[in-house]
């Protein structure tokens, strides 16, 4: 059988159990944005299962990775498997993560920085397709497109077989190709449906390259909130391109927050360089607060692309659009998902409560997950007896959708 303590009606904190071929099977264990349930609740997962013999990481964002080391501590005996490049993202990616969680009460993260440091310990590192075998039971990690290092899980047991999707994008990006689904015919196929219930949005039918020569020719200046890990590589390389074949004029643009860090992992993994003439880190100013240093980046660039991608609020990307959304004639470009809870989602909904933000405000629709036609697709591939949806909002009953602490049996 298989449980969603959290990820299954939502899309925040998965952490799915798997109860098969006599084995406790968790995958992922990540955060929400809700102070008051942050994360799926450890002694839940004890209770039904008192032992882990697996724990597998999917990818690096924080909703399936961002507690990791919470649970670890649970099950200190439990190996946690993921592939090389999610080890090296999510060891930045989390103490981000634990970072922001304490602001302000600093002191008290200790315990946790701890934790994690302990959790990475049991970290052992896959290649995509090499198998980990427990007992009867056979896991392979397969690409997922969506972000570097992102993985599919297939599980074989008793002749059965069942792929775990995780966040999955069957179309190239950029930086990173297409998912690889496996050869053989699947029984279970537990899949991902962050768009596979949402129509596709309409836009103003401008490329966003067009959207940023637009402001830029009207002597505008731009902000691009983007998701540190994934979206930012992608956004970077397009303006690179773009610079590169005319259609975006040369001008300096600045890359900002986690974004940063998060660039110079990927040029190691992917031998490619986000950062030239043009494109720089922003830089960091002695002595100014951090608001004077975002007035001057905005005075030097013509450009900023910072996290967080939902401009939430006491992030850099946030004091950016304060500055940014004075003048009319700048622009702020969001590039994909909007959380209802977040500042820019509430500010491309109800824009006129925002009277300070003066600026135009679009949206480009980027995805690193696949649409439902590619959904329906991999379901084509794969022909599975049952599929089971999760990672979406179902709105009313789906049949086909599993909710959180449902038992989904096998
Ligand atoms: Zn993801
Ligand atoms: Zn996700």
């Amino acid at each position: 059988m298989m449980i969603p303590l959290g990820g299954g009606n939502e899309i925040g904190a998965s952490a799915y159990l798997y109860m098969i071929g006599g084995k406790n099977i968790l995958i992922d264990f990540g955060i929400r944005f809700n102070p008051e349930e942050p994360y799926p609740d450890p002694e839940f997962l004890k209770t039904l299962a008192p032992e882990l013999d697996a724990i597998i990481i999917t990818h690096a964002h924080i909703d399936h990775c961002g507690a990791f080391h919470i649970i670890s501590s649970f099950y200190p005996e439990t190996p946690v498997y993921t592939t090389f490049e999610t080890a090296e993202l999510l060891s930045v990616m989390v103490e981000d993560a634990i970072k922001v969680r304490y602001i302000g009460i600093e002191e008290e993260a200790t315990s946790e920085y701890k934790l994690f440091d302990e959790a990475f310990l049991r970290i052992e590192r896959k290649d995509f397709f090499s198998s980990i075998v427990i007992d009867n039971i056979e896991i392979t990690l397969y690409p997922a497109g969506h972000i570097l290092g992102a993985a599919a899980v297939l599980m074989k047991w008793e002749g059965k077989t069942l792929f775990h999707t995780g966040d999955i994008s069957l179309k190239d990006q950029i930086t990173v190709k297409g998912a690889v689904l496996p050869e053989e015919k699947i029984d279970y196929l537990i899949m991902e449906s962050t768009y596979y219930y949402t129509k596709t949005e309409k836009t103003s039918g401008e490329t966003l390259e067009e959207s940023i020569s637009r402001i830029l020719s009207r002597k505008g200046k731009i902000l691009i909130p983007v998701f540190a890990l994934g979206r930012a590589q992608e956004i970077i390389s397009i303006i690179k391109e773009g610079i590169k074949s005319g259609e975006i004029p040369p001008v300096n643009v600045y890359v900002d927050g986690l974004a940063r860090e998060i660039c110079n992992i990927y040029e190691h993994n992917i031998d490619r360089e986000f950062f030239n003439f043009y494109i720089q880190p922003a830089p960091r100013y002695e002595g100014l607060s951090f608001e004077e240093a975002c007035e001057e980046n905005i005075r030097e660039a013509d450009i900023i692309v910072s996290t967080s991608g939902m401009l939430m609020e006491n992030t850099p990307s946030h004091a950016y659009a304060k500055i940014i959304g004075k003048r009319g004639k700048n622009g702020i470009i969001f590039s994909g998902y909007l959380s209802e809870e977040s500042f820019g989602f509430k500010l491309m909904k109800n824009r006129h409560q925002f009277k300070q933000f003066k600026c135009e405000i679009l949206k480009h629709h980027l995805s690193a997950h696949s649409k439902r036609e590619d959904l329906e697709k991999i379901r084509r591939i794969l022909r599975p007896e049952k599929t089971i949806l999760i990672h979406g909002y179902p709105g009313k009953h789906h049949k086909e959708h599993a909710a959180n602490r449902e038992v989904i049996y096998l």
